[in-house]
């Protein structure tokens, strides 16, 4: 005959433990989330530095064209000081010698010039680039706010969404007799206590079994073993996975699980 305490309580534990997974994600999400908000804050702050780098070079291309433009206002003054010379030499010899010298500030002056008209359509190309960038940042910075501020109320509803289910389990748990409980509750600490275990808590430490196969680890349950537990006079465990069985009752009427 079956004992009906054992097999409500295991079925109470099935539901403990159908609790306790969606916790276990809930959990999760609760982690997930405030790194997913630091991943799109991190690209906006990639934005605003290659903004920031790219003002740089405009400022050093501006300062170029700055330094050129002193250069050529450096000859002028130069090319007049030579011309005066000119006008007081007494040789033709010294008087070319500062044609010759006039000459090669005016080539100076002439690649200057190049330079600066170089540097004046890079100037221009940046300011462009720059106002570009400017209009996505602002599109980028207004995206993300919208995100992180979904995720940050998705965040609060997880919150509360878990301080329930942690109330809710509470009061359930007294239902299941303490040394179940404290059996279920050292198997899953156990698990979480290392890395592998941590996955296979994800299936449980109640395994339902359903057509004389146990779900956990889809092995045929020895038929000495599956009449055993639709007793529900002791508790079975699966010889393959070793969890706790909840076995399908022999009998179609009795709710399962
Ligand atoms: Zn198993």
């Amino acid at each position: 005959m079956a004992n009906e305490p054992l097999q409500e309580q295991l079925s109470l534990l099935y539901q403990l433990q159908e609790r306790d997974l969606k916790l276990l994600s809930t959990h999760q999400k609760l982690q997930e989330i405030p790194r997913n908000i630091e991943q799109l804050e991190a690209g906006v702050v990639q934005y605003e530095e290659d903004m920031t780098a790219k003002s740089a070079e405009l400022a050093e291309t501006e300062k170029e064209q700055r330094s050129k433009n002193a250069e050529i206002e450096m000859n002028t003054v130069q090319r007049e000081k030579y011309q005066d010379e000119q006008r007081t030499v007494k040789t033709n010899e010294a008087y070319d010698a500062l044609e010759r010298q006039i000459e090669f500030l005016d080539k100076e002056d002439e690649e200057a010039e190049d330079t600066i008209l170089v540097l004046m359509e890079k100037s221009d190309q940046l300011k462009e680039e720059l106002a570009a960038l400017e209009v996505e940042v602002n599109r980028e910075k207004e995206k993300t706010a919208t995100e992180t501020a979904q995720l940050r109320q998705e965040l609060q509803n997880l919150e509360a969404d878990r301080n329930e289910e942690l109330k809710m389990r509470k009061a359930f748990l007294s239902d299941i007799e303490k040394g179940l409980r404290d059996e279920y509750h050292r198997w899953m600490k156990a698990q979480f206590e290392n890395q592998s275990g941590a996955a296979r808590s994800k299936t449980g430490f109640v395994a339902l079994s359903k057509n004389g196969i146990c779900t956990s680890c889809r092995i045929a349950i020895q038929p000495q073993t599956l009449k055993e537990a639709q007793k529900y006079q002791k508790q079975v465990y699966c010889s393959s996975c070793k969890r706790l069985l909840y076995v399908e009752p022999a009998t179609p009427d009795v709710p399962f699980p």
